[in-house]
C-alpha cells in the first residue's frame, strides 16, 4: 500500500516552466547571457510596483549586494531580528560588518520596533526587518526610527512575495530589499534571489558587483573587486513561467492559511499564527504555537509517523556558536521553543489540510490534556 506523506513544501513545475526552461535551451541561453534574465527583472519588478530589480544567484547574495551597494562594511552595525533565518545575519557578517539582534514583537514575529532604539549607536547604519514567515513587520514605527537616526532599512523579503503592509507589498517599503527564489520559497527558480528598490543608483551598483565589478563601458576594466552572482538563463525562465502564476499562487495560499485557521479555531492548545491588524500575509508557512516547548518535538514525531512532515521554528540567533552571547531575547526564545510549521505547499488539497489537522488536533490533545 501507498503509505501517504504530506510534505512542508513542494515546488509547482509545471509544463509552463519545462517549456519556458527548454526554450532558453533551444535558444543557446545556458549562462546568464539572453534575454531571459532581463525579462524576469523587468517583469518581477513590474509586478511588485518598484522601478528597477536585479537578479542574481540567491537570497542571501541579495542580502550581501543590497549591503554592499549602501557601502556598509567593517566596523559598522546593523540591525537585525534575533528570530529569522541565519542568512540575514550571515550577510551582515559577510560584508565584515557587525549584526546586532533585537528581539521580536508578538503579533507578526518581526522585529520589536520598541527595542531597537536602544541598540542604536554611532556605528548603526541600517535596519534589516524580515517579514517572517510571510507576515508583514510593523513598518512604519521601524520606518519612523530609521528615519530619527538617519539609518537605512533593507527589507528582507525572502518569505513575503506577495505580502501587503498597509495596501503596499512588502518589498517595496524600504530603502532597498532583496527576495529568494529559493526551491521552497512563494515562486521559485530552483536558486535564486533578487534586489530591488526605486533608486536606480544602488540597483546599478548591485548590477556591477555582481558582474565581477567590470566597467559597463569599458570591457575587462574592473574598478572595485566585484563577484559573480548572476542568475542563469534557465532559472529565469523557469522563474518567468512561476511569475505567470504568481497571483493564483497568492490567492491559493491565503485560501490554504482560512482552511487551516477554521479548522483549529476551536483549539485551545493550538494558536494558529494569524496575520498581523497592519498588513496581508501571503502565509509563506503556516504556523502554530504550542502552549509550551515541553512535547513540541515529540508532536512532530508523532505527526511524522502519519505522513506529515513538519518543521521546527528557527532557534534564536544568538544561541548558535557563531553569534553566541548570554543576552536575553525573550520573546524569540519563548517563540522558538514551541513553534511548528505546517504543510504549506499552494498545491494543498483541502482534503489534505483535513487530514493533517485532524491529526494535529488528536496528537496534541495526547499530549496537553
Ligand atoms: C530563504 C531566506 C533567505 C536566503 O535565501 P537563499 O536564496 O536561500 O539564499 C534569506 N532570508 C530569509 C528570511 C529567508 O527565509
Amino acid at each position: 500500500m501507498n503509505k501517504r506523506y504530506i510534505p512542508v513544501y513542494s515546488p509547482e513545475i509545471g509544463e509552463e516552466e519545462i517549456n519556458s526552461v527548454v526554450s532558453s535551451l533551444k535558444g543557446g541561453w545556458i549562462s546568464s547571457k539572453g534575454p531571459f534574465v532581463k525579462e524576469f527583472e523587468d517583469k518581477f519588478a513590474s509586478w511588485l510596483g518598484v522601478k528597477h530589480a536585479i537578479s542574481c544567484s540567491n537570497g542571501t547574495v541579495a542580502l550581501q549586494l543590497a549591503l554592499l551597494s549602501l557601502d556598509i562594511k567593517n566596523s559598522d552595525e546593523v540591525i537585525v531580528p534575533d528570530f529569522t533565518f541565519i542568512a540575514t545575519a550571515n550577510a551582515v557578517k559577510h560584508v565584515g560588518a557587525k549584526p546586532v539582534f533585537v528581539d521580536i514583537e508578538k503579533e507578526s514575529l518581526g522585529i520589536d520596533p520598541l527595542k531597537i532604539e536602544e541598540k542604536i549607536t554611532n556605528k548603526t547604519k541600517a535596519i534589516i526587518p524580515v517579514h517572517i514567515y510571510g507576515h508583514p513587520a510593523n513598518m512604519d514605527e521601524i520606518m519612523e526610527i530609521a528615519e530619527k537616526h538617519d539609518l537605512y532599512i533593507i527589507e528582507d523579503s525572502a518569505e513575503a512575495i506577495g505580502s501587503e503592509y498597509k495596501g503596499k507589498k512588502t518589498g517595496t517599503l524600504g530603502t532597498i530589499s532583496t527576495f529568494s527564489f529559493y526551491g521552497n520559497k512563494v515562486i521559485t527558480t530552483g536558486e535564486g534571489g533578487m534586489v530591488v528598490s526605486n533608486d536606480a543608483e544602488l540597483i546599478e551598483r548591485c548590477y556591477i558587483l555582481k558582474e565581477h565589478g567590470m566597467s559597463k563601458t569599458k570591457r575587462y576594466w574592473h574598478d572595485v573587486v566585484g563577484y559573480n552572482y548572476r542568475m542563469t538563463s534557465l532559472q529565469a525562465a523557469f522563474g518567468l513561467a512561476q511569475l505567470k502564476k504568481i497571483d493564483k499562487i497568492i490567492n491559493k495560499k491565503r485560501e490554504i492559511a482560512k482552511m487551516y485557521i477554521k479548522l483549529l479555531s476551536n483549539e485551545s492548545q493550538i494558536k494558529f499564527l494569524h496575520e498581523p491588524t497592519w498588513g496581508k500575509s501571503v502565509y509563506w508557512m503556516n504556523s502554530i504555537l504550542l502552549p509550551n516547548g515541553n512535547y513540541r518535538d515529540q508532536i512532530m514525531q508523532d505527526l511524522e509517523h502519519v505522513g506529515i512532515e513538519t518543521r521546527p521554528f528557527f532557534y534564536p540567533i544568538h544561541r548558535m556558536p557563531p553569534y553566541l552571547s548570554n543576552e536575553r531575547f525573550e520573546v524569540s526564545e519563548d517563540i522558538s521553543s514551541r513553534g511548528i510549521n505546517l504543510p504549506s505547499s499552494h498545491t494543498l488539497s483541502m482534503e489534505e489540510i483535513e487530514y493533517i489537522t485532524n491529526n494535529l488536533i488528536e496528537i496534541v490533545n495526547n499530549h496537553y490534556s
